[in-house]
């Protein structure tokens, strides 16, 4: 029988039985069959030897910006307040047009191909644009548009943003790579009326929403002022939970909040590196696993972040939750792997599609090098990869059956262009800043 790729004699990591010496085969756009001696069975159009690497599946990041790409660096070691309104929001008003958010985001989809992420949730605005450059790259993405009380981007209000959702989603209807998902920024920036238009849509269509949610701790402060109650309290008071939804930040909750997370099955995605860097704060998630909350990981944007690689996350959140629990044994390397892969899948109703290398599933792939010194000696593949290796030893990317990276390369678009490009946005940028 044909199929399209084999991924040949590769260290195969699964997350319910042991890592062993495995092939993959795929075949339209799906894991065919893992096994030994596939070989044997299937005339690949193209072999991957893998030897020397561990194959787990793509990264997924559950919360991006991914049009910020060129605000990385911009303005650092700042308050967010003072980061946001007197370099991001303006340098937003300023350059957001269709053209810069495609080009912005075709350098991010760049970058999260090298990082090994596979699929990402992103929140931003012309979501159409960003669609084409995910596609042109070949990643998987949910693309949330921003829903606002007042004007941004290309929208007048929340209305005409809700219709445009419905558009792009009727759209991008049978793209394989493309969701669509409404994202309405957060209660300080939409009021409870919008609020329940983002989340009836949402219901109406079969939308995941993204929100940020208690990211600083003035928001509660904030929240308990106008509305009597904390954040999710509030949220949960108008059925806000009510359907799939998907908590970025959710650093600053009481146990009650955490109780009404776990009950609507709503998961949260952890930006570890942005809340430490701008000093935001950190939760201690033991009480959050405990109450069986889905975890995920995501990036932030790079403007705050100030990179893409999803291994620093998972070494960081592992590393500091052990630290701040005083145990150790907190978040081993196998489950903190998990919430990068299959929490991630899950949290974005997506885990019956890809997040683990199963048969059936979306053929959606990083293969590792550990021919190298940083990898050796090899006993716990799940060890390497949290606490040993690096982005730079991502050498081959699959996504939904195509390969998007071999050696490093990215397959569908020219880097040095890419590089070029964000040269020319840089000091124009650049210029604009130093007002
Ligand atoms: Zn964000």
């Amino acid at each position: 029988m044909d199929i399209d790729i084999l991924i040949k004699n590769g260290l195969i990591l699964h997350f319910d039985k042991e890592t062993q010496t495995e092939s993959i085969a795929i075949s339209n756009g799906k894991i065919l069959e893992i096994g030994k001696n596939l070989d044997r069975k299937y005339q690949a159009n193209r072999i991957i030897e893998a030897e020397n690497k561990i194959v787990i599946p793509g990264f997924v990041n559950t919360h991006t910006h991914a049009a910020m790409s060129y605000f990385k660096g911009l303005a650092d070691d700042l308050p967010l307040h003072e980061w946001l309104s007197q370099h991001i929001w303006p340098a937003e008003a300023k350059f957001l047009s269709p053209e810069f958010v495609e080009d912005a985001s075709l350098y991010g989809c760049a970058e999260m191909i090298k990082n090994g992420i596979t699929c990402f949730n992103d929140m931003y605005f012309f979501g159409d644009q960003t669609a084409k450059s995910a596609e042109k790259v070949g990643i998987r993405a949910v693309l949330g548009e921003g829903v606002l009380d007042f004007s941004a981007a290309n929208h007048k209000n929340a209305d005409e943003i809700l219709s445009l959702i419905n558009e792009m989603h009727q759209k991008y209807l049978d793209n394989q790579l493309i969701d669509f998902a409404v994202a309405p920024h957060s209660i300080y920036t939409c009021g409870k009326a919008n609020l329940i238009k983002a989340r009836d849509l949402a219901n109406k269509l079969g939308l995941l929403v993204h929100i940020h949610i208690s990211e600083a701790k003035q928001e509660i402060e904030d929240s308990l002022t106008k509305n009597g109650v904390r954040p999710v309290e509030y949220l949960h008071s108008f059925g806000f939970f009510e359907g799939d939804t998907i908590a970025a930040h959710a650093i600053w909750l009481d146990e009650e909040e955490k109780l009404i997370l776990a009950e609507t099955n709503t998961s949260v995605a952890i930006n570890i590196s942005s809340n430490l860097k701008l000093a935001c704060g950190f939760m201690s998630l033991k009480n959050y696993i405990d109450k069986g909350i889905n975890l995920s990981i995501g990036t932030d944007s790079v403007a705050s972040n100030n990179n893409l690689s999803i291994f620093q996350e998972m070494s960081l959140i592992s590393k500091l939750q052990k630290s701040i629990n005083e145990d150790p044994t907190l978040l081993p390397a196998k489950d903190i792997l998990q919430i990068a892969t299959l929490g991630g899948a899950k949290a974005l109703g997506k885990s019956n599609m890809i997040g683990s290398l199963e048969t059936g599933k979306r053929a959606d792939i990083i293969l590792v090098d550990v021919q190298n010194i940083q990898a050796q000696p090899l006993y716990d593949p799940f060890s390497q990869l949290v606490y040993s290796l690096n982005s730079e030893n991502i050498k081959d990317v699959i996504v939904n059956g195509k390969i998007v990276m071999l050696d490093r390369i990215l397959v569908n678009i020219d880097e040095l262009e890419l590089i070029e490009k964000a040269k020319y946005y840089q000091n124009i940028i650049k210029k604009f800043n130093n007002g």
